[in-house]
């Protein structure tokens, strides 16, 4: 499970104007060894943190439960997601550029290609079954696409059994950090999977979440075009 704006950053970082992908130190700017392009750390896990959210839930979390609605006809299960891959979120941020900040399908092109070289040359074999298995088909690189796509515009045509799991999803994700934090300072022995199994979000709590949650995802949606400004200036 990851944790709203706590998520991890991992530990190799792309470049905003060139995509090339270098390994990444504590520094409070980042500078890209290539293109010499800079960034301020925070600003870069604020952007990171968008895409990861995006691929998170508005792509993996939105596949179980359509596979689940579709096999089941409903959706009874609660997953707790692993973290994608980092270079996976490097393919959703190029996606996200495109559609949600309306730059070229080229220069998307670009930065997809340069990620692939990369995944090629130091990914894992699971990293490059993922990734390649995504890149070379037409038609999940399509949906990919639109999911991101629909995930900024806060699931405006996603089923509506498909969304309210999503956000309960989010909801939870948000809350339980600072419950178990709370928790934890009463006692330090309790066991927190069986608290969490017994949800002690009362309806109101969990209602205040999602207004939070789905203005979160909204303003996300409006600030997308200016926070993409000057992205991949330097990519040849
Ligand atoms: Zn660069």
């Amino acid at each position: 499970m990851i944790r709203g704006r706590e998520m991890e950053s991992g530990h190799w970082k792309i470049c905003f104007a060139c995509a090339n992908i270098f390994a990444g130190n504590n520094a409070e700017v980042l500078e890209c060894p290539c293109c010499g392009s800079r960034v301020s750390a925070e600003n870069y896990k604020l952007i990171l943190n968008e895409a990861r959210e995006a691929v998170y839930y508005g792509w993996d979390y939105r596949l179980k439960y359509e596979k689940d609605l579709e096999e089941k006809g409903r959706i009874s299960t609660h997953y707790h997601l692993e973290q994608c891959e980092e270079v996976f979120n490097f393919i959703a941020l190029a996606a996200a550029s495109g559609i949600a900040g309306g730059l070229a399908y080229d220069t998307i092109k670009k930065v997809f290609t340069k990620v692939c070289a990369f995944v090629k040359q130091n990914g894992s074999p699971k990293e490059k079954s993922k990734i390649f298995s995504l890149i070379h088909s037409r038609e999940n690189m399509d949906k990919f696409m639109q999911y991101i796509d629909e995930y900024y515009r806060c699931f405006e045509s996603i089923n509506e059994e498909v969304r309210e799991a999503i956000f309960e999803e989010m909801i939870v994700d948000k809350i339980s950090p600072t419950l178990e934090r709370m928790i934890l300072s009463q006692n330090a022995e309790i066991d927190m999977d069986r608290i969490k199994e017994i949800s002690p979000f009362s309806e109101e709590e969990i209602f205040k979440g999602m207004i939070e949650a789905r203005i979160e995802v909204t303003a996300g949606k409006r600030n997308k075009s200016a926070s993409f400004e000057n992205f991949w200036k330097n990519i040849e």
